[in-house]
């Protein structure tokens, strides 16, 4: 993992668009992350530390605590964490299996075609 030490806000902002997904490193030196996406830009507190919004929390996540993610594309139509796919109702898709090393996944408009996909999400 690379955290985001003493990176300005300025810096952020112009690297990680809102809606980037990152790993989120609560507890410092254990390595179990959780998958964020920015929801604002990032800003400084008046502390002095560079905090952005993510969906789903309240208040600010610190961004050195927040590791880039590689962006995960689905293995049948190509659409990524920043592209979902739209279905005919509007709907976004999720991921219905993904590999966060490998950076492939199977969304959910897709998830039909998984049980023609080996583990690795090639064709069998
Ligand atoms: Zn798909
Ligand atoms: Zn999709």
């Amino acid at each position: 993992m690379s955290l985001l030490r003493d990176m300005p806000e300025r810096r952020f902002n112009l690297l990680y668009p809102i809606g980037t997904p990152f790993t989120y490193y609560p507890n410092p030196g254990i390595p179990d992350g959780e998958i964020v996406v920015t929801d604002s830009e990032a800003w400084k507190t008046a502390k002095g530390k560079v905090v952005v919004k993510v969906r789903g929390r309240i208040g600010g996540v610190t961004v050195s605590k927040l590791s880039p993610l590689d962006v995960a594309t689905c293995t049948v139509c190509g659409c990524d964490d920043l592209r979902a796919c739209i279905d005919e109702a509007g709907s976004p898709c999720y991921w219905v299996q993904v590999n966060r090393l490998k950076g492939t996944g199977i969304c959910s408009h897709c998830a039909e075609h998984l049980n023609q996909m080996n583990t690795f999400g090639e064709p069998k």
